[in-house]
């Protein structure tokens, strides 16, 4: 029988930091943060924040951080700035290409990790049955050092959060990329199960996640790799997905669930190269969604900004059990996102490299895993962690400044922004730029667009004139 829309709703908790377009990685550098701005826009436009509680990150401290990150390293990145020794930022995996340093480097980190975090937090106190933090996901960062655009992992800090009030917790890695961070964080135990889906060839970063790579100790067996070959589909990699991840629901039977949703797992982006459409990529959080456990979903990688901001807005919808209009709301994004669809396409010059007997042999190897696992680990706990609470919300703390309490009120939210804002924040990014970046920074308009992502509707004075001041 059909569940009813009423077994169907979930209540969702929504973070999102109004300043995350503000930091800028560097004119060449492919991670936008301006991407979970859009995506914001988006949901904002398809009207629907007002079916969720809209939170700003949690403020969160140095010690927060060290829960999982090494003190010094935490110290580090505290006062990492542009003058930083390049000597000094290579000790702790920065300076290079991938990780360089910002201004406003550690609020960044703090706003990405204080979204998952407080999304933890109301999960926890059984505030919300989904807690979304599109700017966290960030799978790559280690313990001592950053890596492949991360610096410090909300999802390791979330997970420790969720792991004070239940005893198993299972982390599922949709992201191009090997969710290696998170992995090697808990590859000693069995109280979080990874499952990471991800493109696996030389070269390819971060070069780890072979099926044969499943854990250590109490932990053998409890992380699992899905290595996949460029072009895969959506047919397919659902396929896949439902598959596996069904057996792992049923052996494992996680209490709570974190959803890593890497949109550069999509067709079209920068950088990966799997042929995966909003759709068949939503697919993944709609088959965990049905499970009613409590869901915490992050953002990650993605880099083709037009694409990333259509996959959360669209996912954002899928938590609510809304199906929103696949024609966007409004000529303000069919002018910045090339075309008025909320939906994209496969690419179809895009050859699928997994060979069908490839997949039966990964599906068979990984089925073999979980058949090792007799039963979900018990957990003889608990010790009587102290679990963090949100303030209670009197009418002083409806005041925006103050993080970690709502800031959507009721009222429609403040942060629609009309096409001249929008534009304004590239100008700001741009005057972010402009100390020592600025001289690297673009040239004209088609290098600013070339940086920014395909902005094909920019009115071409404008840019000239941002880049001016
Ligand atoms: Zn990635």
């Amino acid at each position: 029988m059909a569940s009813s829309s009423h077994e169907r709703r979930r209540k969702v908790s929504y973070f999102y930091e109004p300043q995350i377009a503000h930091y800028f990685y560097g004119p060449d550098h492919p991670m936008k943060p301006i991407r979970i701005q859009m995506a914001h826009h988006l949901i904002s436009r398809y009207e629907l924040l007002p079916h969720m509680e809209v939170y700003r990150p949690l403020s969160i401290t140095k010690e927060d951080l060290c829960a999982f990150h090494a003190e010094n390293y935490v110290d580090f990145l505290s006062t990492a700035s542009l003058e930083t020794p390049a000597r000094v930022l290579g000790q702790f995996g920065m300076g290079t290409g991938d990780c360089p340093p910002f201004p406003g480097l550690f609020d960044f980190c703090t706003a990405s990790a204080g979204g998952s975090i407080g999304g933890a937090v109301k999960l926890n106190n059984a505030e919300s049955d989904i807690a979304i933090n599109w700017a966290g996901g960030l799978h790559h960062g280690k313990r001592c050092s950053a890596s492949g655009f991360c610096y410090v992992n909300d999802i390791v800090l979330a997970i420790l959060e969720l792991l004070k009030v239940y005893g198993r917790v299972l982390y599922v890695d949709v992201d191009v990329h090997h969710g290696d961070g998170v992995e090697e964080a808990f590859y000693h135990t069995d109280r979080v199960m990874t499952v990471s889906f991800h493109q696996f060839e030389e070269r390819f970063f971060p070069g780890s996640g072979y099926i044969n790579q499943t854990g250590v100790g109490c932990g053998k067996d409890y992380a699992i790799n899905v290595p996949l070959a460029q072009g895969i589909n959506d047919e397919c990699f659902v396929d896949l997905f439902l598959s596996i991840m069904s057996k792992v629901m049923e052996v494992y039977k996680p209490e709570a669930v974190v959803l890593q949703s890497g949109a550069d797992s999509l067709a079209g982006d920068v950088l990966g190269a799997f042929n995966l459409t909003t759709k068949g990529h939503a697919e993944c959080l709609r088959f965990l969604r049905s499970y009613n456990i409590p869901l915490l979903l992050l953002g990650g990688g993605g880099y083709n900004i037009g694409n990333v901001a259509r996959c959360w807005c669209y996912e954002t919808a899928v938590a609510l059990d809304i199906e929103p209009n696949g024609i966007l709301p409004d000529n303000y994004f069919s002018r910045f996102l090339e075309s008025n669809l909320l939906h994209i396409e496969p690419d179809k010059k895009l050859d699928d490299q997994n060979k069908p007997k490839d997949i039966e042999k990964i599906k068979v190897m990984i089925m073999e895993q979980l058949r090792r696992l007799r039963h979900a680990p018990s957990v003889g706990f608990h010790t009587a962690a102290q679990v963090f609470k949100f303030p209670e919300m009197g009418e002083e703390d409806m005041d925006q400044s103050k993080c970690g309490v709502r800031i959507w009120n009721g009222e429609p939210c403040p942060d629609i922004l009309t096409d001249k804002v929008h534009y304004q924040d590239y100008c700001l990014i741009l005057e972010d730029n402009s100390s020592k970046v600025l001289r690297r920074g673009p040239k004209n308009a088609r290098e600013a667009v070339k940086h920014f992502g395909k902005v094909p509707g920019l009115p071409k004075p404008y840019v000239r004139d941002a880049i001016r001041t």
